[in-house]
């Protein structure tokens, strides 16, 4: 049978089970294409069926969250935990707070998870959570009342040996504050359940940075397969989040001229490159007080709105796509590689649909996947772990040396498992493989689970 054929018979059976699961199914398929001709090439792999295990989750909750608005009326939301594997350690993903928030959305993060997990070298499963809930536009007490809701479910399925969650898009440090108080009211033990905590209760040094950063670290060892540096070479962000920020932070310390930021609203340009102060003036505004990115493009010369705009239209030697899942696609790619596009590295989860990856892989762009180039976060989420196990706090150095230890491992695996007959690297492949191979060999050493 040919590669393509495994790759459509294997997924008519995900495909069956899972109808109308669009982003689920995507994110299976681009692992399917690259760990099919392992897994033929090791034959105790396909007759244990370990890809069909890992493509249904241990379990996934869906649960009610009813709580009071500001005018004292009641709001009723939906919210998930989807328990994906705990073949190599506790349950470890994020929490999503965002409208688009469904079952496929949830299933397609925790089934990366996974793997992304699995690459960082630390004994983390994979799971993911959240709900539709929108904290936009949502007044704190609000937020509050939604998350201490949230939790008054949640705590029954999370533990420090069991599932740990974190943020993810809309969960931020006051949404996690909220979480923990909650589920310390309510247990009674003060663990080191959820990471991405404040410094006064557990939290990491670094774990704020650790995802944005890790991204840039991600791209200096793809650059470096080539001889090259980001110092002078421009760079595209997309999303103004924290992953967003602090990817640009990074970029600006290796002297990368960063080009833009964005938001659901629109792009800014920024025709000479962002500075610390513009930098510093969008984290305010969008952390403190939760403002459109508009504002910034009225505030500074040389920054110019794009409205309606993603970043994929002005000419770059890297991009960091760094929003959400899709956000560039086919076309973007054709028009990034057509303007001398040499790296990708995605800060985002799956933020390159499928054509736009395949397009990224024929040109032979350094295109590091979501898995790989922004596993830093949970890495740091890791080292949290650690740290409340160990009962200390390790200095913002030592996170960071770490961090960058581990991406450059990362890195490392991906090359081993990815090289191709040209002697290029295909990072998807690497990433997927890599991942893969660890959980894999846990579930076969366990027999029939
Ligand atoms: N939400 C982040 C991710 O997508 C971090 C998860 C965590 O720290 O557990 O990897």
């Amino acid at each position: 049978m040919s590669h393509q054929a495994d790759v459509d018979t294997f997924m008519q059976g995900v495909e069956n089970r899972n109808p109308h699961e669009p982003e689920f199914l995507q994110a299976v398929r681009e692992v399917a294409e690259t760990t099919l001709p392992y897994i033929a090439e090791h034959p105790r792999y396909a007759e244990g069926r370990v890809l069909e295990r890992l493509c249904e989750p241990d379990r996934a909750m869906q649960f009610r969250v009813t709580w009071e608005d500001d005018e004292g009326h009641p709001q009723v939301n939906r919210g998930y935990r989807v328990q994906f594997s705990n073949a190599i350690g506790p349950y470890k993903g994020g929490l999503r707070f965002h409208p688009t928030v469904n079952l496929s959305v949830l299933k397609f993060l925790g089934f990366e998870q996974i793997f992304k997990n699995s690459l960082t070298g630390l004994p983390m499963g994979g799971g993911k959570g959240g709900s539709d809930f929108d904290p936009k536009g949502k007044s704190d007490h609000e937020v509050m009342r939604f998350c201490q809701a949230f939790m008054a479910e949640l705590h029954r399925h999370i533990g420090a040996e069991t599932d740990v969650p974190a943020g993810d898009i809309g969960v931020g440090a006051r949404e996690i504050g909220y979480l923990f108080g909650q589920f310390k009211r309510l247990t009674r033990t003060h663990a080191g359940v959820i990471t991405g905590k404040g410094l006064d209760y557990g939290g990491s040094l670094g774990r704020t940075e650790a995802t944005g950063h890790g991204a840039v670290y991600f791209a200096r060892e793809m650059y470096k397969t080539r001889g090259e540096s980001l110092k002078g070479k421009t760079s595209l962000v997309s999303g103004s989040g924290n992953v967003a920020l602090y990817a640009a932070d990074q970029l600006l310390r290796m002297e990368s001229k960063v080009l833009s930021l964005s938001d659901s609203g629109g792009t800014v340009h920024f025709e000479n490159g962002l500075t610390r102060e513009q930098l510093e003036f969008t984290r305010e505004l969008k952390e403190v007080r939760r403002g459109r990115i508009h504002e910034v493009a009225e505030k500074f010369e040389g920054a110019t709105y794009l409205e309606g705009q993603r970043p994929w239209g002005i000419a770059a030697q890297a991009a960091f796509p760094c929003a959400t899942q899709n956000e560039l696609n086919g076309a973007d790619a054709k028009t990034l590689l057509a303007n001398g596009l040499e790296l990708v590295s995605e800060g985002a989860n799956m933020p390159t649909d499928i054509d736009g990856v395949h397009a990224f892989q024929e040109a032979r762009t350094l295109f590091g996947p979501g898995k790989a180039a922004n596993a830093g976060g949970v890495a740091v989420s890791g080292l949290e772990q650690s740290q409340n196990a160990l009962r200390l706090s390790w200095t913002r150095e030592e996170v960071d040396q770490r961090l960058q230890g581990i991406m450059a491992e990362i890195h490392t695996k991906c090359a081993e498992s990815g090289k191709r007959d040209d002697g290029s690297i295909d990072y998807v492949t690497g990433a997927n493989v890599a991942g893969f191979k660890k959980v894999a060999d846990a579930l076969l050493a366990y027999g029939m689970v």
